[in-house]
């Protein structure tokens, strides 16, 4: 991508040259007049650096880095000044500009600044992509795609300060495999794991926006679903569960096997410990298991 500098000074010799000599250097150059020609080009011009003036008649220079730096965090500013001694570095600086520099400007000079700022621009948003991998990586369970386990508590806190807050329904299935020993020891761990990552696909593809869905244990799911009733959820685990039925899973060499799972279902009771919360719907899978597996059983919490 090009790179595009927008040089703002109401000396328009000053002005063409800078843009004439950025242009030479490679850049995509841009010229504005005044602050407030600035503001209404960066409205539909997408800039990568400012360098601009300070003494300019109407909005100085450090009144439109503070207004850049506050509307429009990604542009760097680089500000330049004379000799005058009305403007320091450091209030440069606090405005968030970039850098500095005088006038005179010496081309050279500028363009070594420049540089500068745009390799620490490259590496910010190097660190900025690597820290959004790792805070994804974080939450994500690595062989399902789906949340974790830290991430099932940090997110039903939520959830539940949330219901608590504005006496909203929050729903809470837990899902277990049916039989997994028997799977995992007939066509081996791998295809076990195998079985897993697709029951996280088919999981993700009933879900809907609000719903999340976590990896809470070897072969144990949760799905939150915030705003939903019991009786909604037990729709939602329905649709899982005949979902998976349905689904024809190919072990490597063997025929079509089909797998079942056991959900409970639950609805969490204003005030509650989450603790108990969570106890309850795996109290409910249990009756699903009790039943006779490939079931949904709803738990709700005694009447007080
Ligand atoms: P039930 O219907 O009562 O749930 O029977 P089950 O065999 O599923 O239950 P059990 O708790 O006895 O066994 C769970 C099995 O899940 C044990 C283990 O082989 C399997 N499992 C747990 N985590 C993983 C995993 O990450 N990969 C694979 N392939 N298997 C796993
Ligand atoms: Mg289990
Ligand atoms: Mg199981």
């Amino acid at each position: 991508m090009n790179i595009r500098i927008l040089v703002v000074d109401d000396d328009e010799a000053i002005k063409d040259a800078m843009c004439k000599y950025l242009k030479i250097v490679g850049y995509e150059s841009y010229g504005a007049s005044s602050a407030e020609e600035t503001l209404q080009l960066l409205e539909n011009t997408q800039i990568n650096v400012v360098i601009t003036d300070i003494l300019m008649s109407g909005m100085n220079g450090l009144e439109l880095t503070d207004i850049i730096k506050k509307d429009y965090v990604d542009i760097d500013v680089i500000v330049m000044t004379g000799y005058s001694g009305d403007f320091s570095y450091e209030e440069a600086i606090s405005k968030g500009a970039s850098d500095f520099v005088f006038k005179p400007i010496r081309f050279e000079e500028l363009h070594l600044r420049l540089k500068r700022v745009l390799k620490e621009r490259q590496l910010k948003k190097e660190r900025d992509e690597m820290l959004d991998k790792l805070q994804k990586l974080a939450i994500t369970d690595g062989l399902t795609q789906l949340f974790n386990s830290r991430h099932f508590y940090n997110r039903l806190e939520l959830e539940v300060a949330r219901s608590n807050r504005y006496d909203h329904p929050l729903s809470l299935l837990l899902m277990d495999i049916d039989f997994f020993k028997e799977y995992n020891d007939h066509y081996g761990h791998l295809e076990g794991d195998k079985v897993l990552m697709q029951i996280g696909k088919i999981i993700k593809s009933c879900l809907r926006k609000m719903d999340s869905a976590y990896r809470y244990g070897g072969e144990e799911f949760t799905i939150i679903l915030p705003e939903t009733w019991a009786e909604d959820a037990q729709v939602v685990a329905q649709r899982i569960r005949q979902s998976i039925e349905s689904y024809a899973f190919i072990p490597e060499s063997a025929d079509a096997v089909s797998i079942t799972v056991s959900v409970g279902v639950t609805q969490y009771c204003p005030k509650e410990e989450i603790s108990s919360f969570v106890q309850r719907s795996d109290k409910a899978m249990f009756i699903s298991k009790r039943r006779g597996r490939n079931s949904i059983s709803l738990l709700l919490a005694d009447p007080v």
